[in-house]
């Protein structure tokens, strides 16, 4: 019943911008956590580490890498109801349960995700219009809080608790487990269909035109387009098919990026010729076609540590929302920005997100548009960018997303997220994080 910590210089974010040594303890099970329960130390429970700002780190505080609770705990095949402890992966529950034909059931683009990273983040797939965030579908979970030692909470017990842990960023407490919902699938496939458009008003026609007929959609944008290519891109649209197996991914044999190649890797020019050598890839693969889910809701996870392709300088993710009244305008703008800056990257993605309101007093998702775009790190010219693109989003009455953040002022962040001050009453006074640090009222 003893947590043993050591400093670690291994522990970075996704973003590999932060770089300063960790204090870290790895419990083997939810009985090493009960010191938490007396002891007032600052400290953080982390997962997979796939935030990509400073949300997953707390450098005066220790970290609690909860990964190797990730045990099943009760499971329901007639409801699809499963509790299991916060520290199983997504990739993991896929993997035992496609084959019983259930799903989780909303996905981010990463399965190395884990059950109190997605509820903490309250995370977002692509089927956000259709499902709405994670936290909607978390019919309970278990809380170890430093005052009060372990709480459950749900809509109905302990529900202003929940509605703070709900896209809380570990700052109530412990999530040791969790309850969720998961949903039924047929097949371990993705009928989708890719199709090129040629502007932002085009990706916005076929965004209203595919919301009613298709649960995922997403558009990949490239990001270099300027003038009146502006926003133009691959829109991908599918439903999960009624045919094929019950075949889950395998993880091994993915490909390991090692080592962080340089930084001048990414330079405008490079960027220019990815960007049309993908466009001219994804061209290929237009039209209908029977997918795995792996491929469809993870292209990413096929290179394993693929973020240290930006080098030792590392990359940020921005991303925002902007509501449905300034949404048009307000992306145009932000994309002019983009274009003109040369910044950006291959990875630039807009998605919709729909009416269901998401639970949490922190949740990121409003209906409207988000965007998301990877910048390589190229020091006060990508920071001089992003304030420029900060100004477009207050301006809109848009906020950004802490699960990518690494910068956001504490101005923007209170003007973003009204519920701020009611939330800041839920957080346990031992958690903190260098996020919350900065953020804090
Ligand atoms: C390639 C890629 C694609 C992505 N795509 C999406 C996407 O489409 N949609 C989306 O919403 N996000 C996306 N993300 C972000 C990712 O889903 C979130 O950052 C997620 O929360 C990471 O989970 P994790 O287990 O790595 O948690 P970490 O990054 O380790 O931690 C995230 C937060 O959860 C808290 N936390 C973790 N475990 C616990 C616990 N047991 N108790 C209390 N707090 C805890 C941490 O304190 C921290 O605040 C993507 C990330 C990557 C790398």
């Amino acid at each position: 019943m003893t947590l043993e910590f050591r400093e670690r210089r291994d522990y970075l974010s996704w973003g590999r911008v932060e770089r300063r040594p960790q204090r870290v303890a790895r419990p083997a099970s939810r009985r090493d956590l009960a010191p938490l329960a007396s002891g007032g130390w600052p400290r953080l429970a982390v997962g997979l580490l796939r935030s990509y700002g400073d949300s997953c780190l707390a450098t005066g505080a220790s970290l609690l890498d909860l990964t190797r609770l990730d045990h099943l705990l009760a499971f329901d095949d007639e409801t699809g109801l499963l509790t299991a402890e916060a520290g199983v992966s997504l990739g993991e529950l896929m993997r035992i349960f496609v084959p019983r034909g259930w799903f989780p059931p909303v996905t981010p683009g990463t399965r190395f995700v884990t059950l109190g990273g997605a509820v903490a983040n309250d995370v977002h797939g692509k089927n956000h219009e259709a499902a709405g965030t994670f936290g909607r579908h978390v019919a309970a979970l278990t809380l170890l809080r430093s005052d009060v030692g372990e709480v459950t909470c749900s809509p109905a017990e302990n529900a202003e608790l929940f509605a703070a842990t709900i896209g809380g960023l570990g700052l109530t407490g412990v999530i040791t487990t969790v309850t969720l919902r998961m949903r039924r699938i047929a097949s371990a496939y993705i009928d989708a269909e890719k199709l090129a458009y040629g502007s932002l008003d085009a990706f916005f026609e076929l965004n209203a035109e595919s919301e009613a007929r298709f649960e995922h959609l997403v558009a990949w944008f490239d990001c270099t387009a300027g003038a009146a290519n502006l926003g133009r891109g691959i829109f991908s649209r599918g439903n999960w098919s009624p045919f094929g197996d019950l075949e889950p991914h395998r993880d091994a044999g993915l490909l390991q990026l090692p080592v962080e190649l340089p930084s001048f890797t990414i330079n405008p020019l490079s960027l220019r010729l990815i960007n049309a050598v993908y466009r001219a890839n994804e061209t290929r693969a237009l039209g209908a076609h029977r997918l795995h889910y792996g491929p469809f809701f993870h292209p990413l996870d096929s290179v394993r540590g693929w973020s240290r392709i930006y080098g030792r300088a590392g990359m940020y993710q921005y991303q925002c929302v902007l509501p449905v009244p300034t949404a048009a305008a307000a992306t145009h703008a932000l994309l002019a920005q983009i274009a003109k800056s040369g910044e950006g990257s291959f990875l630039a993605v807009l998605k919709a997100f729909g009416a269901l309101p998401s639970p949490g007093l922190l949740s990121f998702p409003m209906p409207g548009i988000t965007l998301a775009v990877d910048f390589a790190d190229h020091g006060r010219k990508t920071l001089a960018l992003f304030e420029r693109l900060d100004q477009v989003v207050s301006e809109a009455g848009g906020r950004l997303y802490p699960a990518k953040d690494g910068r956001i002022s504490r101005e923007m962040f209170a003007e973003g997220y009204p519920a701020l001050a009611r939330f800041a009453r839920s957080v346990d006074p031992a958690c903190t994080s260098d996020f919350w640090e900065r953020v804090r009222p």
